[in-house]
């Protein structure tokens, strides 16, 4: 078998194509090695060897050593050096990587081969003795930390302290008898932790990185990261050994990242930081504060530190030479790692990048015009549950602003909430029901679960590009990364600013548009959905097959949803329009009756309101379908709770509150999940859903006289288990379209049809469907139903059976296909077969979720309906779903 594939001099064994094999930094290196782009030699050991390593006792397979050994003199002979040659010998990097990038998961450990002889030789050969002993320690730290597992900070402090007894400030101001002072007393650290010397054997430093790579693999951090994203650990990762390039050999040496366009804002534009006298990640570590790479972000940032294309224009211009081609190559947003060895550039990585939802969308429009790639290919560059960041608010341009601080604006849109200073309080915030803002002076991997439930984050130190940067983006959440001025004692649980000392608890809002801090919580606005956003989503219309519908009852909900692109309401559920105002007295008049008669009363006052809701809503929805559903939760949710309530109900109905809760203690139910609800209630008290049909038909022909449009209502029966049910109800509904037409004088186009949400129905959907015009898939119910989990009672066991793969994803938010997803399936295919051409759709929490949008397209389903603002999100997933 092949384990081991070289890259380097314009050739390379592997490519692109090849990123399960060699991980996507591997095949990345070997395809930008094929474009001959400057690529310091070096080979890829493959993910099966980590899948080898971890079947078979966490041991290799017996060919790769000398495959190894093989690569490595390959490199050697491409670079005039031999590993491990006391006289001139080649140094490398040792560098994970998985197939999905997992950023700052893995370590990577750089200048290996480095030792007490080797050191001189590297001295001698680039006429410094500071760089090389400066190479050593930073290898010493690395390899301490990455293989021997030794913290950092056992280093940092002996730095420290030496820094502080010098009166040096920068590691930069350390000479080469400085570093090699240090170097013995690091030495000696290695030595008290681990019984024995630091490792001086080259083969042995290299077997023990590689063997690191593979044993971060399983590390508790990228589990933690696999977990979050869905990454089986069945993939493993590859190891990278590259030749070594110095960043770090004086002025005319730096090293940077860079994106071919601003992952923050999507404009096409060279954007990234670099460091003059610099190695691997001290970039992002935020050591120093990076400069920037175009004169035009400096001047925009108001920057004194020289740019790159001022300080070093020829390496400035390669790197611009080579964007262009990566991206064009690529056809897409390209992160690239670099490095500047005396004044040459080579690429150590490139990958697609990270980027906002409002990036991917201007990214995505602005490719396919500039015809690199096409709509329907830009319509699949956006993932549409990134949308959801962009349909969030953003701070009120009007609004007064304290400004507090200011540092980068490292994720976009606007959060407010109490200062928490750990991920531990953010969780407990979050579980209390509270917003918070998580304040660090930098996060870590450590930090992910507090950033998931923080609103927004806020960190003192670090660039576009550090940790907290980069992880908020990817989560849509706000972020203000770098506000310098802020300094925050831990101990004390405060931050302070300017004078301003704000505690633990106190509200802040950030600006992650603007890299604001500010005080107080401060007014936020609807998003913009115009520009690319409406570019994209046109595109997406014309892909997509299925109708998106919005479940909304209220005018404001309807507006929003048109706003947002919705075709139609999926579903309106009368019940909610039965709280608004002062009605909930009729309502709960009507529900406490102790007859018909008296039930009659209480409905007479609640039908102008009714119909006044459907006039409003068939206005709004001026012309587009609107499926109502009669009254469908259980009697029980409404019943009054306080003594305060019965006593106005009383009042209302002339009644006694004794009897009233009486009456009420009838009403109680064991499970009303179960109970007296849906088209029971409609079949028992007729006169509830006759009253809701009248409000249907009047506001219908109301509504046509008034905008000349046509009004179309879909009246829906909920919880439907057998055909009879549905014919009773359907019968009232008809004879009531018939009374209001012959009042009215006006003919009204209507349709009755009911959800499938119980196993029963859906199995015999093909009755039903006799009598049905149209379903509605009432996925929450029906999966409650299937499954015998009620949703409410569900979280205490539902995260667990999901952290133990017993159930894959969250059934209330993502379909369970092969359950509950069989059953619809056989539903659509069984009423499909009594009525030719039946109308289906969707208008559980499922329509809005992209996986199951997917799933109800492979079905034929006619349309989704889901709440106003994910509208966006399904009309792209479902245009992704047709391509
Ligand atoms: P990560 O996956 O965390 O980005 P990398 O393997 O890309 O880790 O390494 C981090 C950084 O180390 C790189 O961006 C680069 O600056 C530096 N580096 C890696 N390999 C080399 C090398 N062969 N020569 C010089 N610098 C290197
Ligand atoms: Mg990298
Ligand atoms: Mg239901």
């Amino acid at each position: 078998t092949k384990w081991v594939y070289t890259f380097g001099d314009g050739q390379a064994e592997g490519e692109a194509g090849m990123r399960n094999l060699l991980g996507g930094k591997g095949a990345n290196l070997a395809e930008m090695s094929n474009l001959g782009l400057p690529v310091p030699p070096g080979f890829t050991i493959t993910t099966e060897v980590c899948t080898y390593y971890y079947d078979h006792g966490q041991s290799y397979p017996p060919e790769l050593e000398g495959q190894v050994r093989a690569a490595l003199d390959t490199v050697g002979r491409l670079t005039g050096r031999a590993f491990g040659d006391p006289a001139n010998p080649l140094l490398v990097s040792v560098r994970s990587g998985a197939r999905a990038s997992m950023p700052g998961m893995m370590d990577t450990v750089l200048n290996l081969g480095l030792n007490d002889g080797t050191v001189e030789a590297l001295a001698r050969a680039a006429g410094d003795e500071r760089f090389a002993y400066d190479s050593y320690r930073r290898f010493i730290t690395m390899y301490s930390n990455v293989v021997l597992e030794i913290d950092h900070h056992h280093f940092e402090e002996v730095l420290d302290g030496y820094k502080d007894r010098k009166g040096y400030t920068l590691d930069t101001d350390l000479t080469a008898a400085d570093w090699k002072t240090l170097i013995g007393q690091y030495k000696g650290i290695v030595e008290r932790h681990l019984g024995r010397p630091f490792p001086q054997d080259p083969q042995e430093q290299l077997w023990g990185a590689i063997g690191a790579v593979f044993g971060s693999w399983m590390n508790n951090r990228a589990i933690k990261y696999r977990e979050l994203h869905a990454i089986p650990a069945s993939w493993g990762t590859a190891v990278n050994v590259q030749a070594m390039v110095f960043g770090n050999m004086g002025e005319t040496s730096a090293t940077g990242v860079a994106f071919t366009r601003n992952p923050s804002t999507g404009e096409s534009e060279l954007y990234g930081e670099f460091l003059i006298n610099a190695q691997g990640e001290d970039v992002v570590a935020g050591i120093r504060t990076p400069q920037d790479i175009t004169e035009r972000a400096r001047i925009a940032a108001g920057s004194t530190k020289p740019s790159m294309e001022a300080e070093m224009p020829e390496a400035y211009g390669e790197l611009v030479r080579i964007y262009g081609i990566l991206e064009r190559h690529y056809r897409d947003m390209q992160d690239m790692e670099f490095t500047i060895e005396a004044g040459k550039l080579w690429m150590l990585q490139t990958r697609s990048g990270k980027r906002t939802a409002k990036a991917a969308l201007r990214i995505a429009v602005e490719l396919a015009s500039e015809g690199l790639i096409s709509e329907a290919e830009a319509v699949g560059r956006v993932d549409p549950a990134s949308l959801d960041q962009l349909l969030h608010p953003t701070i009120d341009p009007k609004a007064d602003r304290t400004i507090l601080a200011t540092g980068l604006p490292a994720s976009p849109g606007a959060a407010a909430g109490e200062v928490v200073f750990n991920s531990e309080d953010a969780e407990a915030a979050r579980k209390a029901g509270r917003k918070c803002i998580l304040v660090r002076i930098e996060t870590s991997p450590e930090d992910i679960h507090g950033m998931h439930a923080a609103e927004g984050i806020l960190t003192t130190r670090g660039g576009m590009t550090s940790h907290a940067a980069v992880v908020a983006r990817g989560m849509g959440k706000p972020c203000v990364s770098g506000a310098g001025t802020i300094r925050i004692d831990y101990a004390n649980q405060t931050m302070t600013v300017g004078g301003r000392t704000v505690a633990k608890g106190e509200i802040l809002t950030i600006d992650g548009s603007m890299g604001q801090v500010l005080l107080g919580q401060v007014k936020m606005q609807e998003p913009e959905l115009s520009g690319e956003f409406a570019t994209l989503m046109g595109w997406a219309d014309k892909a997509r097959r299925m109708k998106i519908r919005a479940n909304a009852e209220t005018p404001l909900d309807a507006r929003t949803a048109r706003t947002f692109g919705a075709e139609g309401i999926g579903l309106c559920r009368t019940e909610h329009m039965f709280f608004e105002g002062d009605r909930i007295v009729a309502v709960r008049e009507m529900i406490l009756a102790e007859d018909e008669a008296g039930r009659r009363t209480a409905l007479a006052k609640l039908l102008p309101y009714q119909r006044a809701d459907f006039v409003e809503l068939f206005t709004i929805m001026s012309g587009l379908p609107v499926t109502i559903r009669l009254l469908d939760p259980p009697l029980h949710e409404f019943l009054p709770h306080t003594e305060e309530e019965i006593a106005e109900v009383a009042g209302a109905m002339g009644t006694s509150a004794e009897k009233l809760k009486r009456r009420a203690q009838e009403l109680h139910e064991f499970n009303p999940m179960l109970g007296f609800r849906g088209c029971r209630l409609a079949i028992l008290y007729p006169e509830i859903a006759e009253m809701q049909a009248r409000a249907i038909f009047e506001a219908a022909a109301e509504a046509a006289k008034a905008t000349g449009a046509p009004v179309t209502p879909e009246v829906m029966v909920p919880l439907v288990m057998t055909k009879a049910e549905l014919d009773l109800v359907k019968a009232r509904i008809d004879a009531m379209a018939q009374a209001v037409m012959t009042e009215t004088g006006t003919q009204i186009e209507y349709q009755v049809g009911t959800m499938i949400e119980l196993p029963r129905a859906a199995l015999r959907a093909g009755d039903i469907a006799e009598s049905a015009e149209f379903f509605s898939f009432g996925t929450n119910d029906l999966t409650q139903t299937t499954l015998g989990i009620s949703r409410d009672d569900a979280a205490s066991f539902l995260g667990p059976y999901v952290q133990k793969g017993i159930i894959e994803a969250d059934p209330f938010v993502t379909l369970d296909q092969e359950g509950v997803g069989e059953l619809v399936s056989l539903a659509a295919e069984r009423g499909r077969r009594t009525r030719n051409g039946i109308k289906l759709g969707i208008c559980g929490e499922h329509g809005g979720d992209p996986a199951s949008i997917r799933f109800c397209q492979s079905l034929g389903l006619d349309y989704v309906s889901c709440s106003p603002y994910r509208v966006p999100i399904a009309r792209l997933a479902a245009a992704q779903a047709a391509i």
